[in-house]
Formats: structure tokens, sequence, C-alpha cells
């Protein structure tokens, strides 16, 4: 059966269209949106009035002219609403404050311990910050649109629910409904590999498709295929930490033997360090999340055992990355993640063995590092993504 659409229906898509031009294509003129939407001249300057009334765009002044009058350029205004992005992490809570652009108006990382937090505590407290942040935003004509918050475990993005998050002791939590229902604005959750990914997908407009693979005790990727945040049909989409790298390998805490995040992550690298290097000198033995940081101070010292540590995990994250290279030819692959701090170390041997086993056409893929506030930056893009690109609504405030 054919869907109907009504004439207010057409409108309201026409609109976002142009809207979304507008913000793609900064200072296009009516002419040209008439020209590259296919709608005619009469519809287009009827949608940018509305557009501008409602301050979501707005006009720049002339620009040149191949002779006659100078055509109006137009401009997104990004300043028009705010979301926020939320970073929950297991050692500490990053909360941002972005305009429609994913340009950082406000930043602060919070010393919070999620991880010895029960649910009641951490929503209380996730609340509480909120409340100030939204309090604190700039002025603008439609204030905070919307929460978007990050979360490193299993997610559904549909229904706002948490199911699990390890290392944290969080599950079966409905989020989502629970901000929402304190705030009276949209609440979208996520897991940080599909944040980060979405963000760095805005942030390389020319990119088409990227993979995001986030290091931490774990390894998840979040994917962007063809444009689109790709999460799969139970939303699991980009768990590359348990694929197979080593059929006989070590034990992983999900059955199996032999997962990627065994030889490529924070925990990898710890047990090597703990087993190997430090073996016989307990006094150098890492507890936990320390590793990085304290491993990064022994490198940059010239410690050969800790840069040997590096590469080795270094290596690893090649062969994974490789396959994921092969498998799904992206443009562009970014680390994220708190090993991504460790750039300096890893990433001749990463790339060299990425470049080595990955087949010729894919091989000239680039790879990046991310910054640490990316996955916030990508939980309040989905937000300004979800709302307002997409329907057209915003529920927030001025
Ligand atoms: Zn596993």
């Amino acid at each position: 059966m054919a869907m109907v659409i009504d004439a207010a229906e057409m409108r309201r898509r026409n609109k976002l269209t142009v809207l979304n031009a507008i913000r793609n294509h900064p200072g296009i003129s009516r002419a040209a949106l008439s020209e590259s939407t296919g709608m005619n001249k009469a519809t287009v300057s009827s949608l940018v009035a509305e557009l501008m009334e409602e301050q979501f765009v707005v006009e720049a002044g002339p620009g040149s002219s191949t002779g006659g009058r100078r055509p109006i350029r137009l401009q997104f205004h990004a300043n028009a609403a705010y979301s926020i992005g939320v970073d929950v992490q297991i050692h500490s809570v990053r909360l941002v404050l972005c305009n429609l652009d994913h340009e950082v108006a406000w930043e602060r990382l919070l010393p919070m311990e999620p991880a010895s937090m029960s649910s009641d505590e951490l929503v209380s407290q996730l609340a509480d910050s909120i409340r100030q942040l939204i309090h604190e935003a700039p002025k603008s004509p439609h204030g905070v649109i919307g929460i978007g918050i990050s979360l490193p475990g299993l997610v559904n993005y549909r229904t706002g629910y948490i199911h699990y998050i390890p290392n944290m002791g969080i599950r079966d939590l409905p989020l989502a409904d629970i901000l929402q229902s304190e705030f009276h604005i949209p609440v979208f959750i996520d897991n940080d590999a599909n944040c980060g990914a979405w963000a760095m997908y805005r942030a390389h407009p020319a990119v088409e498709s990227l993979v995001f693979v986030n290091v931490g005790i774990g390894i998840g990727a979040g994917l962007v295929l063809g444009g689109q945040l790709y999460r799969g049909i139970a939303g699991l989409a980009g768990e590359y930490g348990h694929m197979t790298i080593d059929p006989m390998g070590l034990r992983c805490s999900c059955g199996n033997r032999g997962c990627w995040e065994q030889y490529a992550s924070e925990s990898a690298l710890l047990a090597l360090w703990n087993e190997v290097y430090a073996r016989t000198d307990p006094g150098l033995r890492c507890t936990g999340f320390d590793v990085v940081p304290r491993l990064l101070e022994r490198a940059q010292a010239g410690d050969e055992n800790a840069v040997r540590a590096f590469a080795h995990v270094g290596h690893y994250l090649g062969v994974g990355l490789a396959n994921i290279a092969n498998a799904l030819n992206p443009e562009l692959i970014v680390i994220g993640g708190r090993l991504a701090a460790s750039e300096r170390f890893v990433r001749e041997e990463l790339e060299h063995t990425l470049r080595a086993r990955t087949l010729p056409v894919a091989r000239d893929v680039r790879l990046a590092m991310a910054e640490a506030s990316v996955q916030a930056v990508g939980a309040a893009g989905i937000v300004a993504e979800e709302t307002l690109l997409r329907t057209g609504d915003v529920a927030g405030g001025g």
C-alpha cells in the first residue's frame, strides 16, 4: 500500500530538506536552494521565511554576483539551540553543552566514581549535574533541546534502556525514561563507541564511512556506513572486541577463547605488564585503570619495557583493525578510549601491522586518534540529529 502524505507532512519534509541543505552548504542562496532541492522558488522562499522566523536560519549578507542583483547568502544558525552530552565512564563523567553544529560551548569533567555507585546514586548525581548545566546554558531561541548519554555497555538506543554495564554493576535501568520525566525534554542513550563514531563523522564532512574503535578495558566499535550510524538488529553491531583472532588463545570473559580484546585492550596491556615485565618486581605492578598513564610516564622517561608493552598492544590492535578494514573497507578508522592517549608508542607498530595485513584495495584507509571528549560530543550531536534535523521538532524552552 502506498503511503499517503498530507500537505502539512509534505511541507514539514520539504522544510527539513531546506534546513539540511542550508546546514550542509553554508552561504547558499535561495536560487541555488531551489536548484539543488528541485522545489520552486516560491516554495523555497516561503520555507526559508518560516525557518528565519524560528531563528534556525539567518541571512549572512550578499554573496558574489555573476551579473545583476547579488544573491543573499543563507546560514544555519547553529546557536539557535543547544543539547547536552554526557559521557559516563567507569571513573569519571564528562558533560558538554554543544550547539547544533557540535561545537562545544561548555565542558566539565566530574570526578565521580560510577563504578562504585548504585543505580539510584548515579541517576541522582547525573540529574543534579544536568540541572545545573541547563541553568547555566547561554540564552538561545530554543534553549536546551535534549540530552544524550554515552554509556560503556549494552544499551538499547530505541527504548532508552540500559541492559548491562560491565565493571559498573548497573543493569536493567530505564535511564532515558527516568531523566525524560525529570527534565521534560527528549533523552537518548547510546553506547560510547556509537557516540564517538557519530562525532567523528560530523567532524569529517567528506567521509561517508568510518569505524570508531573504542579501546578501554574491552574493545567496542561504532560504525558509520554510507552516512548512517549502523546499529544492527538488536543494537549490538560493532562488538569487535569478541572477534576471534586466536581460536586456541587466551580465555575471555565471554566464555570464548582468543577474543581480540584479550590482546589489544587496556586489560591486555595490564596483564602483559604485570605478568611479563613486572613479574619479578611487584613494586612495578599496576592495579588496573592506572595502567595507561603509569606506563606512558615510564615510556616517556625511556623505559624500554614500557615501550615494548605498548608496541605489543599496537601490533595486536593492527591485526584486528586489518580484519575490520578488509571486511568494511572504510575511509577512516579512529581509535578512541583511554589507549588513544598512548598514540606516540602504539601508532608505529599498529600502522605497520594494519597496512601489512590489509588487502591492497583497502590499504589506503586513514587512521586517526580521537580526543577524550568525543563520546560526550557525539551524544549531544545525536540529540540534534534525532530531534530538529530529523523531525523538525524541538521541545526546549529559551
Ligand atoms: Zn570474548
